[in-house]
């Protein structure tokens, strides 16, 4: 395997001094970082079998539904999704269906059953390819673990955020394929992620080498406070490297404080994973332009 996708990069920010980044934001702007990742193998399974059609699951604001939309505009396929809760329109759904994906919105008590959904609307659609909410499989594990593959060099740390952990769960399997002594510091955006530990797990088997970090999710999933939003515009600001309030910067957030509390040997290689996902700044806007007022 010698495509590397994505660049490294090196930054300076407060603590961090300095960091390198691996730059999968970089990889495209809509089929985003750890999505592409995701979707790669996904998308070769869905070919071999001659479907043409992706049928996939998100909310509204989710960076798996653009990334797919535009996915599987440039490879010429039939794109839907269900998404959840009810109508709306924003940024990230125009986007969307500027890409040709058909947006199905469903009550949540109902976007639940992803099977039967799926069976109701396209059993008899023999093209229509099932893609679970995210991406989440054993293909996008496989996507995910090339990242490892593209670093030449061991890091002591690799960083990154989580939803589901699939990512996490690529990069822990990646980190033992090559049999790197690399620890994987993982940040969940969510509150209350514990479970994340038993979905790698399922994918790699063990979670030897792997560190959760449950304490940086500002209040849960896509919530955040002021000193969250402050941190992510200095910090952009300072770097140059955009990141969204989401996922990358509870990351960054988490990796600068954990090295001012002395929780990372002080002359650690540390790598962080830039997961991309950048639109979600959108779903944010008028929060963030307050910041400016
Ligand atoms: C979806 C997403 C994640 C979370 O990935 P999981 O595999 O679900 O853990 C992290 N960062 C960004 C930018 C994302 O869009």
């Amino acid at each position: 395997m010698d495509t590397t996708y994505s660049p490294i990069q090196p930054i300076s920010y407060q603590s961090l001094n300095p960091i390198d980044v691996k730059r999968d934001d970089l990889i495209d702007p809509y089929i985003s970082g750890n999505k592409w990742r995701k979707l790669k193998y996904v998308l070769a399974k869905a070919n071999s079998l001659g479907r043409t059609h992706l049928v996939t699951f998100g909310g509204a604001y989710s960076n798996h539904l653009l990334a797919t939309a535009a996915a599987s505009a440039r490879a010429g396929l039939k794109v839907t999704a269900f998404v959840r809760g009810e109508a709306v329109e924003n940024e990230m759904l125009l986007l969307c269906r500027l890409f040709g994906m058909q947006l199905i919105f469903v009550d949540r008590s109902i976007y639940r059953h992803k099977t039967d959904l799926f069976n109701l609307h396209f059993e008899k659609d023999s093209a229509a390819f099932f893609i679970d909410e995210g991406g989440a499989s054993a293909e996008a594990v496989k996507g995910c673990a090339e990242i490892i593959d593209e670093l030449g060099q061991e890091y002591d740390y690799i960083f990154c955020a989580a939803g589901t952990g699939t990512t996490a769960a690529g990069l822990l399997s990646g980190i033992n394929r090559l049999q790197l002594k690399t620890e994987l510091h993982v940040i969940p955006v969510l509150n209350g992620a514990d479970f994340i530990e038993r979905e790698i797990a399922k994918y790699v088997g063990h979670t030897a080498g792997l560190q959760l970090h449950l304490d940086y999710h500002f209040g849960g999933y896509a919530k955040t406070t002021p000193v969250l939003l402050n941190f992510m515009s200095n910090f952009i600001a300072q770097t140059g490297v955009l990141i969204d309030p989401v996922y990358t910067a509870k990351m960054f957030f988490a990796i600068n404080d954990l090295k001012l509390k002395g929780k990372l040997k002080d002359d650690a290689k540390i790598l962080a994973i830039h997961t991309g996902g950048l639109m979600g700044i959108l779903g944010m806007k008028e929060k963030l332009g307050k910041l400016f007022l």
